[in-house]
């Protein structure tokens, strides 16, 4: 099978969240199976030296964006023997992170064209499937669908749409259809990609592609309501029969605490190293060093998806608690200030890290008690599971991914992985952090738990075989 895996992000080159992970693990997962899986993706400015000085040109060409034609330069390298593609202009691309741009729209515009261009250009290379994720993305399944199919080079290819987050959709102006996307103005029509007054990147991926999935089951039954819909819920009750959920796994080889270089390693038999972890985590933190006191970190985008504003509603209460509160994230500066305040007032209760740095984060999974996760939406979440391997027990809202991969602590069992509440409230995560507080002080227990999260595996190998599953049936078709 041959798949032109499409991405605005992917880990190791760079990353803003958990769509750059999946956008590497994924097709490492594909290749080990035997297929032949390429990825495609900007070379954006930040993309390191390290990885730059190893591409090579492979074709320079025309991209029309409107009337215009606008240069691009195919670049490529191997990375743990996957082809990946870069997609070279430095108008577009040559600009710190990946989005957030007055012309994102033109940009992706530029970008989708840009990946339908560039097939030709691979060496022996017709793809049987395109899979696309995200707004980023969605204009693919669209000119795959409508104005590229005759092209020798897609003659046989089918498009998969992943959406990896309902709420970013990528909307824009009307002008934009014939500006920038080159198409006709009959495209402006409610069964194809007009939303209100504008046009929307995620609903052209949505009507277009052959197959949409998304990123767990509990999300795809969600999306379909009105409550996680973002105004296209209707849409995709429609398109329910071509709808399936995913769940994402992780990278077990590099999300593993007895090899991750950032920290004292660990594993289930040298559980008391997790311990020294915690110790250089407070001292890290300027937090007072206490194994006693169990710590409870965030990861996370700081944005309201995440449920922060549970978070900042009780923050004094939860203070009050016998625990140590890390946070580490960026985004939205009110959240940022929030935390900083916060750290200032408190320092012996709560420490902030208001940066994006890959060593702190796996300096806090090894060395929290519990990740807190008590997300308003959550359409898979990595964080939790990551915690899991890292024997921090995620404390989640049941909602989305976090539903499908959290089974909450039973005390009459002794089952669970971790903990879990069900309401958006913030005092019934208050009630759900008490509990766990007082779990932690039942060190028998607690080192169950522990052992019982580090086992609990999501594993990429299990999931590749479910998407190669419906490749196969869309290709069939
Ligand atoms: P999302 O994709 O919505 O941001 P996920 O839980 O799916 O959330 O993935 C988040 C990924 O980004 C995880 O790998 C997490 O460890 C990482 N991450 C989030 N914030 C930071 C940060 N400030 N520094 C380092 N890694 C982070």
């Amino acid at each position: 099978m041959k798949i032109l895996f499409v991405t605005s992000e992917a880990n190791p080159f760079i990353k803003t969240g958990g769509l750059a992970d999946v956008s590497f693990a994924l097709p490492k997962a594909l290749h080990e199976k035997g297929e032949d899986v390429r990825i495609i993706m900007p070379k954006y400015e930040d993309i390191s030296e390290d990885f730059t000085s190893k591409m090579t040109q492979l074709a320079t060409y025309g991209v029309s964006v409107g009337w215009r034609n606008q240069y691009c330069g195919l670049k490529y390298l191997t990375y743990d023997g996957i082809p990946v593609y870069f997609v070279d202009n430095e108008y577009y691309f040559k600009r710190h992170g990946c989005y957030g741009y007055f012309d994102d729209g033109e940009r992706f515009s530029y970008f989708c064209r840009a990946v339908m261009e560039s097939v030709k250009y691979m060496d022996d290379f017709y793809p049987d499937v395109v899979h696309c994720n995200d707004w980023q993305t969605g204009m693919v399944p669209l000119y795959l669908s409508e104005i590229y199919k005759d092209r020798p080079e897609f003659s046989k290819a089918k498009s998969v749409f992943t959406i990896h987050n309902l709420k970013y959709q990528g909307v824009f102006s009307h002008s934009v259809i014939q500006e920038l996307l080159g198409i006709g103005e009959e495209y402006f029509s409610e069964d194809k990609i007009k939303f209100y007054d504008g046009i929307s990147f995620m609903k052209a991926g949505i009507v277009y592609a052959d197959k949409i999935t998304t990123v767990s089951k509990t999300y795809a039954k969600e999306i379909q309501t009105a409550y996680y819909g973002e105004g296209l819920d209707g849409l995709l009750r429609q398109k329910s029969a071509k709808l399936v959920g995913i769940t994402n796994g992780i990278d077990y080889s590099s999300n593993d605490p007895k090899k991750d270089k950032y920290i004292v390693n660990y594993g289930l038999t040298t559980l008391k190293n997790k311990a020294v972890n915690k110790e250089m985590l407070q001292q890290l933190a300027g937090l007072p060093v206490n194994s006693d006191v169990p710590v409870i970190a965030m990861v996370t985008r700081l944005v309201k998806q995440k449920g922060l504003d549970l978070v900042t509603r009780v923050i004094e209460d939860i203070l009050k608690m016998n625990v140590q509160l890390i946070v580490l994230g960026t985004g939205d500066n009110d959240y940022q200030d929030f935390f900083e305040y916060y750290a200032s007032s408190y320092p012996a209760k709560i420490a902030s890290f208001i940066q994006f740095n890959n060593a702190i984060a796996s300096k806090v999974y090894a060395g929290s008690d519990i990740l807190l996760m008590p997300s308003l939406f959550e359409p898979c979440g990595l964080s939790q599971m990551i915690a899991m391997a890292y024997g921090t027990l995620p404390l989640v809202r049941e909602t989305g991914g976090l539903s499908d991969t959290v089974i909450p602590y039973n005390e009459f069992t002794g089952d669970g992985n971790g903990f879990s509440f069900t309401n958006y409230n913030a005092h019934d995560m208050l009630n759900v952090i008490e509990y766990a507080v007082s779990c932690y002080q039942d060190k028998k227990t607690w080192t169950k738990l522990v052992k019982n999260a580090m086992r609990t595996k999501f594993e990429w190998k299990t999931q590749a075989d479910e998407y190669l599953k419906i490749y196969n049936e869309i290709v069939e078709e």
